[in-house]
């Protein structure tokens, strides 16, 4: 089993292995993966991020839909996620989502232009969005290779209840390929 496929396995595949693995992890939907994608491969010159959206499911969080919150001053290597346009998009998805009243907020992605791993600067805003929620939260880095067509997708996860400002969970990381 690839990793890939490890962090979409089905519902009922994860719960045999949360009971030998009770680790919490980042489920990703293929619409999201392949937007991730899409958008690690458009940040060549400045830096793409935003909001995911998706469901807990027990202490995993599941991501199925991704938004972009555009940052008029992102540079090659730094996005800002500002907090009006994210709550505007946010508001704007869910009302249209209304009929799907599970998906909510889940945690945040950004890319980055090189095939680079979450920054300290990246754990440290994730140990501040577990400390803000009560609900685990997940940060998604979609990191562009150097042939500018495969993306890692690096997935962090919180467990603020049980660790309320640490990361936790497996730093999965999943590869998305041009098809
Ligand atoms: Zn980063």
């Amino acid at each position: 089993m690839n990793i890939e496929t490890s962090i979409e396995r089905d519902v009922n595949d994860a719960e045999d292995v949360r009971a030998t693995h009770p680790v919490p992890e980042v489920r990703i939907s293929a619409q999201a993966r392949d937007a991730l994608g899409a958008a690690a491969r458009a940040s060549l010159r400045a830096e793409r991020g935003g909001i995911l959206i998706g469901y807990r499911e027990t202490h995993d969080v599941v991501v199925e839909d991704i938004l972009q919150v555009p940052d008029s001053t992102a540079g090659r290597t730094t996005y800002l996620r500002r907090e009006g346009p994210a709550q505007h998009a946010l508001d704007a998805y869910l009302d249209r989502a209304r009929a799907d009243d599970a998906l909510g907020y889940v945690g945040e992605w950004h890319t980055h232009p090189r095939p680079a791993p979450p920054s300290p600067v990246d754990h440290h805003a994730m140990r501040t969005m577990a400390r803000r929620s009560r609900q685990p939260v997940a940060l998604i880095v979609a990191a562009l290779r150097d042939d500018h067509r495969s993306v890692d997708l690096h997935a962090l996860i919180s467990e603020p209840r049980r660790l309320r400002d640490r990361v936790t969970g497996r730093h999965t990381v999943a590869v998305v390929s041009m098809e």
